[in-house]
């Protein structure tokens, strides 16, 4: 079976207008998510375009700020703080990847906790780790919101997280181990990935290579999830090799069309709940 990120999506996001209609009557305002746009990369431009689009549908105030990609490393990190102390906005994040010159760190860094939409931050990640509640990652966020969807039960089952970055495998194998999965996470040394993955009941896919997981790598009736954005002859694919793979899984996720539209759902709900939080 083929797990429907669209649908779901579309459903996560048609249960966030009246709750932020709701939340804006009584903010006198609507809920708002500033967004920092640095340099010209084409593919954070699409990124940001989509996360307006989904903010206007689902009746969020956003707005972009984009600078050069030359803006010194000070001038970036104003014109986050600028964002992070105005009223009108609830969410605060900052597309990446940045040019090479600029300090990743020091520039989210100026994002504050209760605005960290995205959960990048050492707080969020951190309380993330000790089970606390916090802002999580959009798109780990999403695959968990996915399994529940499907009703994956999680509790005892093994899950292969496959990539360890902060952004994606990492939370992501916490999210699971608190869901009481038992987990092993992959990345690039490791030694047997193949046996690792054979061992999942359910596999996470979060590496950025094309046809990565295949067949003789999944277990019969296993959950693939595959995070993975690959461009191959101007064709979107994952992480899985998806038509081998789904004969032998129970559930999997199609790229495009499963965990991609989740992550913009779970950025709109991080930031109606932090906006709920705040008040
Ligand atoms: P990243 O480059 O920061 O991390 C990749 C991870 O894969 C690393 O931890 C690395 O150790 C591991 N890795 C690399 N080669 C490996 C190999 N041969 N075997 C096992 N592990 C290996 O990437 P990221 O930001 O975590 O993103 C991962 C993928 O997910 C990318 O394709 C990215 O485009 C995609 N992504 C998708 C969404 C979405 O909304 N669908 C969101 C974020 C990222």
């Amino acid at each position: 079976m083929i797990i429907d990120g669209k649908a779901i999506a579309g459903i996560v996001r048609e249960g966030l207008k009246a709750r932020a209609a709701a939340l804006g009557a009584r903010l006198g305002r609507k809920v708002g998510l500033a967004v920092v746009l640095i340099g010209d990369d084409p593919a954070s431009a699409v990124y940001v375009r989509n996360k307006m689009r989904a903010c206007e549908e689902v009746g969020l105030f956003s707005e972009t700020v984009s600078l050069p990609a030359d803006v010194s490393q000070g001038e970036a990190e104003r014109a986050v703080s600028l964002l992070a102390e105005d009223a009108r906005f609830d969410g605060v994040l900052v597309q990446l990847p940045l040019p090479a010159h600029l300090d990743e760190r020091r520039i989210l860094s100026r994002i504050p906790f209760a605005k960290d939409v995205d959960g990048f931050s050492a707080e969020n990640l951190g309380r993330l780790a000790k089970g606390e509640p916090c802002c999580v990652a959009c798109t780990p966020r999403g695959v968990m919101e996915l399994l529940q969807a499907s009703g994956v039960s999680l509790a005892g089952k093994h899950a292969v997280v496959v990539g360890r970055s902060n952004v994606v495998g990492k939370p992501m194998a916490m999210l699971l181990l608190n869901a009481d999965a038992t987990v092993t996470v992959c990345h690039s040394k490791t030694r047997g990935l193949k046996e690792e993955c054979l061992r999942a009941d359910v596999l996470v896919a979060a590496v950025g290579r094309p046809a990565l997981i295949t067949a003789d790598m999944v277990k019969q009736g296993a959950v693939v999830i595959d995070v993975g954005i690959n461009r191959v002859d101007g064709k979107l694919v994952g992480d899985v090799d998806f038509p081998a793979v789904s004969e032998k899984a129970s559930l999997i996720t199609p790229v495009p069309g499963g965990v991609g539209p989740m992550t913009v759902a779970m950025l709109l709900l991080n930031t109606v709940e932090a906006a709920e939080r705040a008040r």
